[in-house]
């Protein structure tokens, strides 16, 4: 952190300014000028209340140096985290997909899209039970139901079940049937939840909020790993902009972004992003080519009769088939889908 002090401050209170911050274990590393000084801070400046830099007196500017982020940092943990969950691994190089429908409708329902995504190369299944609806009239999900149906096919299956929360208060339901817990877009910045989702022992697939930027992103995954649970997998979902054509803008500069300045394992979900099934393809391919580690497609048996988000799921078939072309992305940078 750089700290630029006003004109003409003095030298005694300059003295005291950065003994004031040394109390908090920062180096601080004075440059003094004819007629404006500047403090250098070296070391963890975390812990120092940038607003209240901000507003002393002496202050002119406050510039941060490094990330507000630690845990998701790359710089103190240069090697990518790879997260098992079960048998399977995110984040080690390869690509993983986890398919399955928006919400989780009956149990022979997402039982039959299970057993169609595992034979396709699905390592994961997702449906949803607990529905963030816009409208308090659109389907909510099965709740209780649903998280059984899922545990149900995932029995039948092997496949490690993905499912959103949206209220603290299930959490012990989504511990005992659920392998990851993904929070949605409009439970990023849901600071309780992420508070509680820190002290389980769970994989979180964070989703990046609607309008929220990559730092904020970053934050909201510090908060779980600062409760203790670091096994965090961050989600590139696309983003408000000024487009109307897709239901969201696919920011892909987000992953590289992201794997530049986190260890946390990256995935995309280009169901959500653009909103129409016929551009899910072209962008799994983009976000693989990226070097995503992986991806989250929805895929339902009978789109146009969907509960949630139809104009966007997959058939199996269209699935199988963009699996393969998905397979030879990845190949062709040497990983594995
Ligand atoms: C979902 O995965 O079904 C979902 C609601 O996603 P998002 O939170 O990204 O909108
Ligand atoms: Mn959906």
């Amino acid at each position: 952190m750089v700290i630029v002090l006003k004109n003409n401050v003095a030298k005694k209170d300059i003295e005291e300014l950065s003994n004031k911050i040394r109390s908090y274990g920062v180096d601080v590393k004075v440059t003094y000028g004819e007629n404006c000084s500047i403090l250098g801070l070296v070391g963890d400046t975390s812990v120092i209340n940038q607003e209240h830099l901000e507003m002393d007196e002496r202050v002119e500017r406050v510039m941060r140096v490094q990330e507000p982020f630690k845990k998701a940092n790359r710089k103190f943990h240069p090697d990518n985290s790879v997260i098992r969950i079960k048998d399977k691994l995110i984040g080690d190089g390869n690509a993983v997909v986890i398919a399955g429908p928006c919400s989780v409708e009956s149990e022979d329902q997402i039982i039959e899209i299970a057993k169609k995504v595992k034979a396709s190369g699905a390592s994961f299944l997702r449906g949803g039970a607990y529905k963030p609806r816009t409208s308090p009239y659109s389907f909510q999900g099965l709740e209780l139901q649903g998280l059984r149906f899922l545990k149900a096919a995932s029995e039948a299956t092997g496949l490690p079940v993905v499912t959103e929360i949206v209220s603290s208060r299930t959490l012990d339901l989504f511990l005992e049937n659920v392998d990851v817990i993904q929070v949605g877009a409009r439970n990023m910045q849901n600071f309780d939840l992420l508070k509680e989702l820190g002290k389980v022992r769970k994989p979180i697939l964070l989703k990046r909020g609607l309008s929220s930027t990559i730092e904020e992103l970053l934050m909201s995954a510090e908060y779980i790993m600062a409760g203790g649970n670091e096994d965090v997998i961050l989600c590139e979902r696309g983003i408000r902009t000024f487009e109307t054509y897709t239901r969201n803008t696919l920011d892909l500069s987000a992953i590289p972004v992201l794997k530049k300045l986190s260890h946390l394992p990256v995935i995309v979900d280009p169901s959500h992003a653009t909103g129409h099934a016929w551009m899910v393809e072209s962008l799994s391919k983009a976000a693989i080519a990226c070097g995503a580690d992986g991806l989250i497609i929805e895929v339902h048996n009978d789109p146009p009769h969907a509960k949630s988000d139809g104009k966007q799921s997959l058939t199996p078939e269209e699935f199988e088939s963009a699996m393969g072309k998905l397979r030879k992305i990845a190949e062709a940078d040497g990983r594995k889908l």
